[in-house]
């Protein structure tokens, strides 16, 4: 069972605290969410990060190198498409903004390169990162290259097997590659090894962690980073078509590309904003990754949010078809934001994610990632009850990554 929800009067002060930009606070929190759960050793590296972003990241040098880098190197800004057939498929007004068109093919760029031109400013000498699919372990790489800075990626053993392409895309692009072979040999391992890694050398090494997850800063600061994939859809749309939207949606996995998408849009209250997470094969202890529908509070990875967990506290196994979802923790803010009574989260499950996935496809000629095809099954079900709205869906990612998968599944 979900924790009990506050009364009416408590949800809108921390609505109202969270559009004032008083989330995190000064101990790092989203309301009770959040905060900083970690050995002693972690407080002065996430201390002087904490510092360097409040020196560097909103000046206007760094945001003109930022700016710069995303639109001559990522391809930003990323179209707003309307998507015509779907929307005459599914019954209501869906336009999809364009992050598969973003340089290696998702949102985690965005971070990726913002932290990467971070580290570099705070005069580190080398990046460390986790991955668990892959994705954010090319996308540190590719930044990495790009500003002339080693990058050590760790993943786990079992991961490393699962996706070898993305691998092989690694080392290309110049990153050392460290198999992780303790604990469950995949991300969570990776996540200890990486940080392990970094409290040694905490003034020399920069952690460059991928999703709106882990202790403060970083859900904040991977948040800032993302919040310009909701800026600009939300420009797009006014532009086009001179209101906003009537709902914003977007998979959830740790929260990064949903964050990005709907943090412009919360204060705008007529904005219905939906975030869809993993269903898996179903709503039983390990069948999913729905960490919202289905996770109580507890701490994971030095955060404070909710997560999957048996009665006795032990994280549970999660299951999802697409890797990008498949975790069981979410970002602060999201448990804020659900809490405040802001964001819907909802469920789709890995038979809707790959019919919504085909559709989209043969549709609109786009092959999007198993893991935003996990929102398009959303704003389907939204469709039904809402038709002629008008709704922006999060693309996070493109397709091809995941062949190896649809080979197995649809195409069989
Ligand atoms: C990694 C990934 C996700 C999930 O990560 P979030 O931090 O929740 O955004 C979603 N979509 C794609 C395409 C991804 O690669």
């Amino acid at each position: 069972m979900s924790m009990a929800l506050p009364d009416p009067a408590a949800r809108e002060r921390l609505l109202a605290d969270e559009i004032a930009g008083k989330f995190p606070d000064a101990r790092g929190r989203f309301g009770p969410y959040g905060g900083r759960y970690v050995p002693e050793t972690l407080i002065p590296a996430l201390d002087r990060l904490e510092a360097g972003i409040r020196a560097h990241l909103h000046t206007p040098q760094f945001q003109a190198r930022l700016g710069s880098e995303l639109a001559s190197w990522v391809g930003r800004p990323t179209a707003l498409s309307f998507a015509s057939r779907l929307s005459a498929a599914w019954g209501a007004q869906v336009w999809l903004k364009r992050e598969d068109l973003a340089h290696t093919g998702a949102h985690k760029i965005n971070n990726a390169l913002g932290q990467a031109l971070l580290a570099q400013q705070l005069g580190a000498q080398r990046i460390v990162a986790e991955t668990g699919a892959g994705q954010h372990g090319v996308a540190s790489a590719a930044a990495c290259a790009r500003l002339g800075l080693p990058c050590t990626v760790y993943m786990g053993a079992v991961d490393m097997e699962r996706q070898a392409p993305n691998v092989g895309r690694m080392r290309l692009l110049g990153a050392e590659v460290v198999p992780v072979t303790g604990g469950d040999q995949t991300l969570r391992a990776a996540i200890d090894e990486a940080l392990r890694d970094w409290v040694a050398d905490p003034s020399g090494t920069f952690y460059l962690l991928g999703s709106a997850v882990g202790p403060h800063p970083y859900p904040y600061l991977v948040r800032e980073l993302q919040a310009i994939i909701g800026r600009e859809a939300r420009a797009q749309f006014l532009q086009d078509q001179g209101v906003l939207p009537d709902a914003v949606f977007a998979c959830v996995g740790g929260g990064s590309n949903a964050i990005g998408m709907f943090h412009a849009f919360v204060p705008d209250r007529s904005v219905q904003i939906v975030g869809v997470e993993a269903g898996g094969r179903g709503s039983g202890l390990g069948e999913n990754a729905a960490s919202l529908s289905y996770g109580r509070p507890g701490v994971l990875q030095g955060c404070y949010s909710l997560l999957l967990q048996d009665d006795d506290g032990q994280i549970q196994e999660t299951d999802s078809i697409s890797a990008g979802l498949d975790y069981p923790g979410v970002g602060p803010e999201h448990a804020l934001l659900m809490t405040a009574g802001r964001v819907q989260y909802e469920s789709a499950n890995d038979a809707e994610a790959l019919e919504a996935l085909q559709e989209c496809a043969r549709l609109e000629g786009i092959l999007p990632a198993l893991e935003s095809s996990h929102a398009l099954h959303g704003v389907k079900r939204w469709a039904r009850s809402h038709p002629g709205g008008r709704v922006i869906l999060c693309l996070s990612g493109r397709g091809d990554k995941d062949m190896p998968t649809l080979q197995r599944t649809v195409l069989k």
